[in-house]
């Protein structure tokens, strides 16, 4: 018999479609996603109110396959990060960041990263593969049930109310994957979350900024982390395919559609390499002034440091001299602030290492890292 089909694949399009398939209506397909998405149900056998029938041809032919748990650590401000195995050596990381008025789940797209860039833990070790649709998802329906039974919610009330694309990898080379995941959250069967609150955190993949623009706009974070082409070549190696003229050409197109009226600005703050009073500088002129002025919110990301990075966090003193500049200079500028150090849960610092050396060691002897990468990055399709 045929290997089952994982349900958390499908969005619910998908879902209507594979209804059609096995001779069921297409109102049957809302029902399974409120089962699936909005009450975390697995078992067929407990979906009380879909035929008998149905449950019968679903038995067998489908599943509702979570990712297998790796780990699980808690830091000390409420962070909990998840490993989760997606198979042959692979690991991807998931961050929950628990707030006052919010939970935010930070979400891993791929195993690894091809980008490559200098100051990312995920970056260093190279790409391994896109994630599914239903790996995306998985990390979402696992976070938000378990801890919606840990934490003793009502019936219906989220514990998850934003989700940003910043986990591992960069989701707009993996788009195919990426959009009917983002439509899911979306969808008032499933996650319910407002467009506004789904944001998609990307190093600037010009072309597919332009198509989420069209097929699903929701808020756009966009790494820049430099004021100049010269710097950013250096620190975001994608920038030599799509610089920064195209690629505020391209946010500016999109805020024709997005949510807010404004693009999240990302910057990592290097000591000694883009923190300097002249950078903030340059930033404004770039960003305020002239053609390329784009309505955007700059949010400064202290570096979170790993080993091999060869670079140092800028002193707190320098972010706040930089944020200041920026602010009298007349745009909104904030300083992020950091979570969960003390489990390796900070932006930039998700390595997905799993925990059995023995399938690292066996990985790392059929292919070595610097191989695996270059091939992955010539697959990779942007
Ligand atoms: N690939 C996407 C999303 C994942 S990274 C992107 O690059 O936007 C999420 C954010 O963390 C990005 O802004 C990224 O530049 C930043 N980041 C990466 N490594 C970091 C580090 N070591 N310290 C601080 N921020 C980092
Ligand atoms: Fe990839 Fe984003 Fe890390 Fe750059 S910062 S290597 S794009 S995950």
């Amino acid at each position: 018999m045929s290997q089952p089909v994982n349900l958390l694949e499908f969005d619910r399009d998908g879902l209507t479609a594979y209804c059609e398939q096995l001779g069921e209506k297409r109102f049957r397909a809302t029902q399974l996603a409120r089962w699936i998405h909005q009450r975390g149900v697995a078992d067929f056998a407990a979906m009380s109110d879909l035929a008998k029938s149905l449950r019968d041809k679903l038995a067998g032919r489908a599943v509702v396959a979570p990712l297998p748990v790796v780990s699980e650590q808690a830091s000390a401000d409420g962070t909990i990060k998840w490993l989760f195995d997606v198979g042959g050596g692979n690991a991807v990381e998931t961050v929950y960041i628990p707030e006052d008025d919010r939970g935010t789940l930070c979400i891993s797209s791929q195993a690894g990263c091809a980008v490559g860039c200098r100051f990312c833990s995920t970056g260093h070790q190279g790409f391994s593969r896109n994630l599914t649709t239903g790996e995306i998802v998985a990390q979402l329906w696992y976070a938000e049930h378990a801890l919606r039974g840990r934490q003793n919610r009502p019936e219906g009330e989220r514990v998850i109310t934003n989700v940003v694309m910043m986990g591992m990898g960069e989701p707009l080379q993996n788009y195919a994957a990426l959009v009917p995941a983002l439509r899911l959250m979306l969808d008032d069967h499933g996650y319910g979350l407002s467009r506004r609150r789904v944001t998609v955190s990307t190093s600037g993949v010009v072309p597919m900024i332009d198509r989420l623009r069209d097929d699903c706009p929701v808020a756009l974070a966009v790494s820049l982390h430099a004021p100049g082409d010269a710097l950013r070549n250096e620190l975001v190696p994608l920038n030599r395919k799509y610089p920064i003229a195209e690629l505020l050409a391209t946010c500016r197109r999109y805020l024709d559609k997005a949510p807010r009226d404004f693009i999240t600005i990302e910057y990592c703050m290097l000591d000694g390499v883009n923190d300097q009073d002249e950078h903030a500088h340059q930033l404004l002129a770039l960003l305020r002034d002239g053609p390329q002025a784009l309505p955007c919110k700059i949010n400064l990301i202290p570096f979170n440091p790993f080993p091999q990075s060869g670079l140092k966090r800028s002193p707190m003193p320098r972010v706040a001299a930089f944020a200041r500049i920026v602010q009298d200079g007349g745009l909104v500028c904030t300083v992020r602030k950091t979570r969960g150090d003390d489990i390796d849960a900070a932006c930039g610092q998700l390595a997905g290492e799993v925990q059995d050396r023995t399938r690292v060691a066996l990985r790392m002897v059929r292919a070595p890292v610097g191989k695996r990468t270059r091939a992955a990055r010539s697959e990779s399709p942007a």
